[in-house]
Parts: structure tokens; sequence; C-alpha cells
């Protein structure tokens, strides 16, 4: 079984890793590359707002794992009404293709929350990065959204750390996101952190990738 990287900016020729790669509205996917990406506009690119189109035509492909990342971000890009306006014209592609979402939310939780309460989607919305309290974890966990966790495990006595605790098993998953550390190292980690065996993780996460992420066309 694979070790599933959830969400990457640097594509690994290891053939131990299931890599979903990222990629921003309005660049390429290098050649050579084969395997699951997503394709998003991310809120860091929303003054380009001319990208959208790109999403707009979006076709499906079984190689097309998530929409994003997009989402938004307090700090960064256009305006919050415009990036969210940016961010509802993916969320509706997600539903059209049937494909989950991956979230970068920087400050917006609230928003986010409400988009989903709004929203109704009938696909998965997964935070990547997740960064956030427990207690912020709880809440939107109660709204249905899933999580990703990457580099801040690291940090020691982190909320990211605390976070990844006291969720469910099946509503998380790992990422290198654009870090040079090896998913192994964040398994690793969230191991030691959860008190289990690496390969016992390694074998869930998978399970749980297959089950929720693998499109069915
Ligand atoms: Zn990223």
């Amino acid at each position: 079984m694979k070790y599933i990287d959830l969400h990457t900016h640097q594509p690994t020729a290891n053939p131990e890793v299931l890599f979903v790669y990222n990629l921003r509205a309005g660049s390429q996917r290098p050649a050579d590359l084969r395997g699951p990406y997503s394709y998003g506009l991310h809120p860091w690119d929303s003054m380009q707002r001319e990208l959208i189109e790109l999403i707009i035509q979006l076709k499906t492909d079984n190689q097309l794992f998530f929409i994003g990342e997009c989402g938004l971000d307090k700090f960064r890009g256009a305006a919050l009404t415009a990036q969210k306006q940016i961010l509802e014209i993916q969320l509706r592609k997600a539903e059209e293709l049937k494909r989950p979402v991956l979230l970068h939310c920087v400050g917006c939780h609230n928003e986010l929350l409400q988009m989903k309460q709004a929203f109704h989607p009938k696909q998965y919305w997964v935070l990547h990065g997740f960064r956030g309290h427990p207690r912020l974890a709880e809440q939107l966990l109660k709204a249905g959204f899933l999580f990703s966790f990457g580099t801040a495990l690291f940090e020691k006595g982190g909320k990211a750390g605390q976070s990844l605790q006291i969720l469910p098993q099946g509503s998380w998953f790992l990422e290198s996101d654009d870090s040079a550390l090896p998913i192994q190292e964040v398994y690793r980690q969230a191991a030691a952190l959860l008190h289990c065996k690496e390969a016992e993780l390694k074998s869930r996460l998978y399970q749980n990738f297959m089950l929720k992420f693998a499109p069915s066309k």
C-alpha cells in the first residue's frame, strides 16, 4: 500500500507514494506527469480574474481528482467579495464534475462555514494545510468538512497536532504541500502524535483515500 500525499506542488519519482499534484489554473501539467491532480484558481491568483474561464471550461478527466486548491485568503489576492465569487464558480464546477474540493483558507473559516450551509454540497470539501485550534476543527467537522495536515504537525505543542489528536479517523489526510519534506516524514510525525504504528496509518489513509476520492468516472 502506498503513502498518500493529498496535496503537493512537487512530483516525486518514489513509486511508494501516490500523490495529488496541484495545478494552478493557467499553468501546464508537466508533460511526463501521470496520475492524480487537482486543478483550481488559487486565491493568490484571484487578481487574474480571466483565469476563471479555464475553470468554467474544465472537462472531466479520470486523473482529475479534485477541484482546487481554491478558497479564501484574508491577507492576499483580490478583495474578499471577488474571491468569494471566484470560489463559488469553482464550488459549482466541483458539483457539476462530481469532484471533491481542496480548500485553501487563511482567516476565513466563518465565511467558508456560511458558504457550506448555503451551498449544501454533495461533494467533500477538504481544508488543506489545516493548522487551526481543536475547537475550530470540531466546529468544521460538525459542518462536514474534511482536513489535510502537513508541516504544521511539526510545531511543538502546536494547534495542528492537537486538532489531529481529537479528530476522528476518516476525517483527515496528510500532505507535503510546497515543502521539501518527504510525505513519509509527515506520516512518521502523525503516527508519533497518535501513538499508532506508521503501517497502520498508511493502510488506513490509503483505503480512506480510495473510498472517498477515487473518481467513479
Ligand atoms: Zn498548496
